[in-house]
């Protein structure tokens, strides 16, 4: 971690009046919490609907990490993005995570951007299953869940794989929101293929100052004003505590 990189971030952070914070993935890794919207770990949508063996090893694997997922509590990274929102002039947390971690830490204004992992949806009815009770089917030994009011077994969370769109309307939001902030600081998110990357493009459009902490470099490195190198769970909870300091002497 390069200190005076890191100073001038949390000087940033505590001069802003409008922060959008954008985290990914790289938090819940560091929990042994898989990315659930990453094209590897889905299957292609069309092969998922047409073929059962694909839904059925697509749910075996749900049904594996299930337990994994729902007994995991929001590390220090996550802890700490929530105090960030009580401290600074956060407006919104935007999320490439859909494991409900950021949200189970007290934070509000999150944004899925992804879709969520903790719900499904029947696609013929449209009826909503929480991630718990499609558990419960796969632990009564159904090997594809299928909906309780049609029986349509097409059953699916709300995240988009490999073949079809990313959810539009989440995208279109978080695009407004950008162009009213004046710091966007994306945190363990890797904004490398479209659309995501047209995040980082939008918010140096308008003007906005942006910082990253990732491990490793991306893309997005290119437009950024300061990059920290780091793991989020040590580099985040390092600048909240520095600014809390800062807080109490001022
Ligand atoms: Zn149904």
């Amino acid at each position: 971690m390069e200190q005076d990189v890191v100073r001038v971030v949390i000087d940033w952070l505590k001069e802003s009046s409008n922060i959008i914070i954008l985290t990914g993935p790289e938090l819940s890794l560091e929990s042994g919490i898989p990315d659930f919207a990453d094209s590897k770990f889905n299957p292609n949508i069309r092969e998922f609907r047409e073929n059962p063996a694909v839904r059925e090893a697509y749910w075996q694997k749900i049904g594996k990490l299930y337990p994994v997922l729902s007994q995991a509590e929001p590390n220090s990274a996550h802890k700490a993005v929530a105090e960030l929102e009580i401290i600074c002039n956060v407006d919104y947390i935007f999320t490439g995570s859909t494991d409900g971690l950021q949200q189970k830490s007290g934070s509000s204004s999150v944004v899925e951007l992804l879709g969520s992992i903790l719900w499904v949806t029947c696609p013929n009815c449209g009826k909503d299953y929480s991630l718990e009770q499609i558990n419960t089917q796969l632990q009564d030994g159904k090997k594809i869940p299928a909906c309780e009011e049609c029986n349509n077994d097409l059953l699916k969370p709300p995240i988009s794989f490999p073949g079809q769109p990313l959810p539009h309307w989440e995208l279109r939001e978080a695009w407004m929101k950008l162009y009213n902030c004046d710091l966007f600081f994306i945190i363990g998110a890797y904004l490398d293929d479209s659309p995501l990357s047209s995040l980082q493009t939008i918010a140096a459009e308008s003007g906005s100052k942006i910082a990253i902490v990732n491990e490793r470099q991306s893309e997005a490195d290119n437009y950024a004003d300061a990059v920290i190198y780091g793991k989020p769970t040590m580099v985040i909870s390092h600048i909240v505590s520095q600014i809390k300091k800062d807080i109490k002497a001022s």
